[in-house]
């Protein structure tokens, strides 16, 4: 462990071999180590010589580059609860638990801790060098040049129950329509009472057929919702259209090879920090698959300490 509590009650590092100083967790007598080979730690020198923690992993530089972002009172901090003592990583003011892993977990393990540190909340920092060694974020270009779009009106005087949000949400799970969102297509809800997909190829060869038939599929959308009032008035503000454009999307993909399989057993978010494509200035943001710059990460969690 890097900290223990001097005859001051403060937290102290190991200034030299042979210190000795007090464990938080159990209260008795450790040993700083101070060397060329590891990191320097205290270690429990009485009683088998284990850690009290069983949860405890060496330290590495990794833990520390991670751990000395954050002030020293909210490093490797000893939290209590129902009488079982554990040291997290990163305790923030606000009750949330960083776990900064090095090394991999069994699955058991991870049900453990984040039933323990996840009381409060807790997310995961995970060492790509030593657990997601092999796989690599591919970053995928998709440039979309045609674009279908579905207004429907936002309002239909006097069928009072009408609602457009409810309406496109219909039409959004017809059959048909989902159709359009398989293969290369991005969808996107815009300008709220309007679905937008984007092809990356033209998809639509015959348009005015498809522009009568998704009117249909529109219209029978409504009718299941507020039967045949107004139906011929909706039908005829049901504006379709095709057309070309120009956008570019970086798609991330990430290729999994000898995946470890405790990490998709995480419920909390999962970072990971040194991943095969990912800038060193960035992190993976795995559960939401996406990157975050470190600083604006920092920029966050900082505001609770
Ligand atoms: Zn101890």
């Amino acid at each position: 462990m890097r900290y223990a509590i001097n005859d001051k009650n403060e937290k102290i590092e190991v200034s030299f071999s042979g210190e000795v100083a007090v464990c938080e967790i159990c209260k008795v007598n450790v040993k700083g180590r101070k060397g060329e080979q590891r990191i320097k730690h205290w270690y429990h020198h009485e009683a088998k010589r284990i850690d009290c923690d069983d949860w405890h992993e060496p330290i590495s530089e990794w833990h520390l580059t991670w751990q000395n972002l954050f002030p020293a009172k909210n490093r490797e901090v000893t939290i209590m609860k129902d009488g079982i003592s554990h040291r997290a990583d990163i305790l923030l003011d606000n009750g949330l638990v960083i776990e900064v892993q090095n090394s991999p977990l069994k699955l058991m393990e991870v049900r453990k801790r984040e039933r323990f540190y996840g009381r409060n909340n807790l997310i995961w920092i995970l060492n790509g060098d030593t657990l997601a060694k092999n796989s690599m974020l591919k970053k995928d270009v998709l440039v979309f040049r045609f674009m279908l779009s579905i207004s429907i009106p936002k309002s239909l005087g006097p069928v009072r129950e009408y609602d457009f949000k409810e309406l496109l949400e219909e039409i959004e799970n017809d059959y048909e329509i989902e159709r359009l969102k398989s293969g290369e297509t991005l969808f996107e809800l815009i300008n709220e009472n309007t679905l937008t997909f984007k092809f990356t190829d033209d998809q639509i060869k015959n348009f005015s057929l498809i522009q009568a038939q998704y009117k249909y599929y529109i219209a029978c959308a409504y009718e299941k919702l507020y039967g045949q009032q107004m139906l011929e008035r909706f039908r005829k503000q049901i504006v379709i259209e095709y057309g070309s454009m120009r956008e570019t999307v970086i798609e991330l993909n990430l290729v999994k090879k000898y995946w470890k399989k405790f990490i998709d057993e995480m419920e909390f978010p999962v970072f990971i920090d040194h991943l095969e494509g990912v800038e060193e200035s960035e992190l993976y943001y795995y559960s939401e698959n996406k990157t975050i710059s470190k600083e604006k990460f920092m920029d966050h969690y900082l505001k609770y300490t």
